[in-house]
């Protein structure tokens, strides 16, 4: 028997071997920029047993594993060459009317956990896409539309179980095992074991209205530094991204997506000043309840390979970082991806910046604004433009750092940066190594950037 047999009969869960069939269907990275890396061998778990029984043999066998929960690790971290972990099956979602908990499976996507919240009209800060884990998002902390207001994913856990690296299962939350439920707040997925359930507490789900506003290329700094100075006053109920993007064969476009959990009559008066500096060539600015407004800002994708690189910044960028961001959109070396490219601005800060560094692992609480740089292409581009396009991205990166620091959100990984330590874990990196050396001194759970 080989040992891959003795895994099938160690597991209720589906065992998919290279070249079986079945095997890697819609299980490999969203990113196509990964396409190329093919596992050994995906488990479907079944529950949280066979976590445990794929962990234990794992360890025994020396495969290596990692865990797919949503897939959409930027890197591709959701993959490995030996052992593909998916949790696709741990989606299970309870919501206790009386606490206010709800208890997430560790593989559930985000459209799962809103189908299930939405009946009793309560959230927890969630991401603006149907597809993405929840495992992966609360791990790396989460910021979403009202994160300003009600804080990060992370910030609304209250405890998760964990298949730890020797296949024993704990629940960490402030009264147990404390160091690891720290590590779970923005310590990133896939470091110090499989989470297979999460339990938030939850809020109302807060009614407002969303923006969506686009300038043409020529007013752009002028627009970007206005919404930029709209946010340094903003109250936390207003959250914006704002942007400069270019798709093939298109012009670029200066955009602000808001939500706001105020009516549309505030948020019209909140985006007036940047609707002042030039005339916008769309406005659409509407009262929506939150699930509409959730609806509406779902992040939308052609999919394809992709690259993004981040800075966080604690201050509002100057007039002559955000004309280097503009001339690099406008200088984008182009690709076959409708996504094209662009540099957006998130604006953080609020109820975020109320946590103290060290009370999670999550370090960007000072963090006004997140600079993030990205480009995209498909399968049919050609490896001269796929070079091209990390060149520029590279490049435009190295640029940034003449007006914004060199922190980087974990979440938006990229496999390429260099000091990636100190980058998304600041000041909690020595602790982080330090909570790894307790639940996983052998480093069973490996991948380029594991803590
Ligand atoms: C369309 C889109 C929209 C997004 N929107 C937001 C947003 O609004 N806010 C935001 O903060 N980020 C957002 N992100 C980024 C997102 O948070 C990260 O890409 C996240 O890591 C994806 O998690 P995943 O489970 O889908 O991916 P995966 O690739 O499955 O997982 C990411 C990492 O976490 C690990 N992991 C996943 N689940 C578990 C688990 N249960 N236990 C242990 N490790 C686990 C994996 O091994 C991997 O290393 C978005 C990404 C995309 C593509």
């Amino acid at each position: 028997m080989t040992e891959w047999q003795a895994l099938r009969g160690l597991v209720e869960g589906e065992l998919r071997l290279s070249g079986e069939p079945g095997y890697a269907q819609d299980r490999m990275p969203r990113n196509q920029r990964f396409a190329a890396n093919r596992p050994a061998a995906f488990l479907t778990a079944a529950h949280a047993g066979d976590v445990a029984a794929a962990v234990d043999w794992a360890r025994t066998a020396s495969v290596p594993l990692a865990v797919r929960g949503g897939g959409h690790s930027y890197a591709g971290y959701c993959v490995s060459t030996g052992l593909v972990l998916d949790l696709r099956n741990l989606v299970g979602v309870r919501f206790d009317p009386d606490t206010g908990l709800v208890t997430v499976g560790g593989g559930t996507p985000m459209k799962t956990v809103y189908a299930a919240l939405r009946p009793y009209d309560v959230t927890i800060p969630l991401g603006n896409s149907d597809t993405v884990g929840i495992g992966g998002l609360t791990l790396g902390g989460g910021v979403t539309s009202i994160s300003r207001a009600h804080g990060l994913t992370c910030d609304a856990l209250v405890s998760t179980d964990v298949v730890l690296a020797d296949a024993t299962m704990v629940t960490a939350s402030a009264r147990e095992h404390q160091d690891l439920f720290w590590a779970c707040r923005g310590g990133g997925g896939g470091n110090f074991g499989v989470n297979t359930s999460f339990t938030f507490q939850t809020r109302p789900a807060p009614a407002g209205s969303t923006c969506l506003v686009l300038w043409p290329r020529p007013c752009a700094v002028e627009v970007l530094a206005a919404a930029q100075e709209i946010m340094r006053t903003a109250p936390d109920g207003f959250s914006a991204r704002i942007g400069i993007a270019r798709s093939p064969g298109g012009d670029t476009v200066v955009s602000m997506v808001g939500h706001h959990l105020g009516p549309a009559a505030q948020l019209r008066d909140l985006i007036a000043p940047a609707c002042a500096v030039a005339p916008p060539v769309r406005a659409d600015i509407e009262d929506r309840n939150f699930w509409d407004a959730a609806t509406y800002l779902h992040h939308s994708s052609a999919g394809g390979a992709f690259a993004v690189k981040t800075r966080c910044t604690p201050h509002a960028i100057d007039d002559a970082g955000l004309a280097t961001l503009v001339r690099a959109v406008d200088k984008w070396p182009g690709s076959e991806n409708p996504d094209g490219a662009g540099a957006a601005l998130f604006a953080w800060g609020g109820a975020i910046s109320r946590v103290p560094v060290a009370d999670t692992a999550f370090p960007h609480r000072d963090t006004r604004f997140l600079l993030s740089l990205d480009t995209s292409w498909t399968q049919a581009d050609s490896p001269e433009t796929v070079r091209a396009n990390l060149k520029w991205l590279s490049a435009l990166h190295a640029e940034s750092g003449e007006f914004a620091p060199d922190a980087s959100y974990v979440n938006f990984t990229d496999p390429d940066l260099a000091d990636w330590r100190r980058a998304y874990y600041g000041t909690n990196a020595d602790r982080l190594a330090e909570v790894k050396r307790r639940y996983d001194p052998d480093r069973f759970f490996a991948f380029p950037q594991a803590v």
